[in-house]
């Protein structure tokens, strides 16, 4: 409740009792070997739960369950007004469990509760429900042939999907995939993160309290190069949705080459340009959403605004609204409904943002903002806001992909220049132009090779339209009717009627 205190949370903190062992045909199972993995609370380094580590043997086991359940109908054939009642039931079932789901993911990630509470649930239960609402106003199509023929082109669906997802929103990461697999009829292998295991269990007991017949929904905790691989080298999964790392992504094509040629759809990462032109006038919204955009989630955001493009007339004053914003963001006890920073997902990761920070400073970018890790008394994983200013285009921090909140300040003095800086990136994910002009607004925005270009925002964001990236940042699409297009089969009946 929005009403819970900060007391509360921890008392509830202590009370909850995640679900440890994967879901498979509708049954709660440990993992054929037995093994489990620690998962760590990032907030204090505390032991939340001993979780069933997967291997190639439970991957098949789900793979196997799936494919039953789709060649029997139990799903896949069914009216797609019965797969709407039973998704909406599942979506409001996210809703009335908002606050354990909340807390599970804060626990096990890091974020903020009041984030957890007003951003990752709710959205994810309106990404099920659209999908949902969705599938059964969808019509295929007849083909303008000659009149001695009638051809039909029809979407099926594609069959036993894998989805693998990472941790930095683990329950709407998931969403994205979930919403369109299942509305198309299809069965799912859910591979979570295994830093961020919790919630798929209990949403996927969830989802069979609304009537998703077992077997359908299954998931599998475990490591990426373990129950990943097994799940992405699978000789019957037909498609694989995964969102995560570029590295990650380009392995996950090569299981496809030495498996079956299953299909493949990546979500992959982002080095954003976020980019001020001169004639923008309102610094202190511009200012309030590139820290924001960089800063939000702890920086763990494929799409953050990672590099601040900036024109040279308006740098200092935009640095300085920026620090101004960043000082209300210091991190904080997560589950502290005013916290509007948390912890970084592990210690790994933490080691990862610094040693950027690190790289930043030899490479002789001037570090005007942050840089260190704080809260070290908590035994958790915090960092502070860090903003880095005369960052040049070879350096990487320029370049690399640091998923922290570190941002990397470059300027510019022309459009051309401008242009070819938010362009100087293997990446292609989002982009931001803040601009009064409403012809470079266009022109700019063509000229950015993203798959969302902002004008005046940054991360505005709503389930209709498409989510995904250019370049190394993906192949396909999240969000929009448009997803359905990962997980259907487009069919062509030709009927002769002479
Ligand atoms: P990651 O690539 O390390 O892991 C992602 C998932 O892949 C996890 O479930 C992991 O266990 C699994 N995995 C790892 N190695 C694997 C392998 N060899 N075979 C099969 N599966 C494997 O990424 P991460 O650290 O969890 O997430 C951060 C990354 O995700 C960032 O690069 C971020 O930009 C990206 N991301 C992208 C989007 C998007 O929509 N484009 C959204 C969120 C995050």
């Amino acid at each position: 409740m929005n009403d819970s205190t900060h007391q509360d949370w921890h008392a509830k903190a202590r009370q909850l009792r995640p679900r440890t062992q994967l879901v498979i045909d509708g049954r709660s199972e440990p993992a054929a070997s037995g093994a489990t993995f620690k998962c760590i609370s990032p907030i204090d380094g505390r032991l939340i739960a001993e979780v069933a580590a997967a291997d190639a043997p439970d991957v098949d086991r789900a793979v196997v369950a799936a494919r039953r359940a789709f060649e029997a109908g139990v799903w896949s054939r069914t009216a797609p007004r019965h797969r709407k009642r039973v998704l909406l039931r599942f979506a409001e079932l996210l809703r009335t469990h908002r606050e354990e789901l909340a807390l599970t993911e804060t626990l096990d990630m890091g974020k903020p509760i009041a984030d957890s509470l007003a951003v990752d649930i709710p959205s994810s239960a309106n990404c099920i429900q659209w999908f949902a609402e969705s599938i059964d106003k969808l019509y295929d199509e007849v083909a303008p042939t000659d009149p001695g023929a009638l051809a039909l082109v029809t979407r099926e669906a594609l069959g036993v999907v894998g989805a693998i997802v990472p941790w930095n929103f683990p329950l709407i990461m998931a969403a994205w995939k979930l919403g369109p697999i299942l509305a198309a009829g299809n069965s799912v292998v859910l591979k979570p993160s295994e830093k961020s295991p919790l919630s798929a269990l209990r949403v996927a007991e969830l989802a069979l309290e609304a009537g998703i017949p077992p077997g359908v929904f299954n998931v599998v905790t475990g490591f990426g190069h373990t129950a990943g691989k097994a799940l992405a080298l699978h000789m019957d999964v037909d498609g694989i949705a995964f969102t995560g790392s570029t590295a990650t992504g380009k392995q996950i094509m090569q299981y496809a080459g030495q498996s079956n040629l299953k299909r493949v759809s990546l979500e992959c990462g982002g080095k954003s340009p976020n980019v001020v032109m001169s004639d923008y006038d309102d610094i202190a919204r511009v200012a309030r959403a590139s820290a924001f955009a960089i800063f939000f989630n702890q920086g763990e955001m494929c799409s953050a605004g990672s590099r601040l493009i900036v024109h040279e007339s308006l740098k200092d004053a935009l640095l300085e609204g920026v620090a101004q914003v960043a000082r209300e963001l210091t991190p904080g006890d997560p589950l502290d409904e005013k916290t509007r920073l948390g912890a970084i997902v592990d210690v790994g990761q933490m080691q990862r943002v610094l040693g950027y920070i690190d790289v930043g400073r030899g490479e002789g970018a001037r570090l005007a903002l942050g840089g260190s890790q704080v809260r070290v008394d908590s035994g958790g994983c915090y960092v502070e806001p860090t903003v880095f200013d005369a960052v040049q285009p070879s350096m990487r921090i320029a370049r690399e992909e640091i998923f922290g909140p570190v941002l990397s300040t470059l300027t510019f003095r022309t459009e051309e220049e401008a242009v070819r800086l938010a362009n100087d990136s293997s990446y292609g994910l989002a982009a931001a132009v803040w601009t009064r002009d409403l012809a470079r607004a266009h022109r700019m925005s063509r000229a950015v090779r993203s798959g969302v270009v902002y004008v005046n925002c940054y991360d505005a964001d709503d389930i209709t339209v498409p989510f995904g990236g250019f370049r190394q940042s993906g192949i396909g699409r999240d969000k929009s009717l448009h997803a359905f297009d990962k997980f259907t089969e487009l069919k062509t009946t030709w009927i002769d009627l002479t």
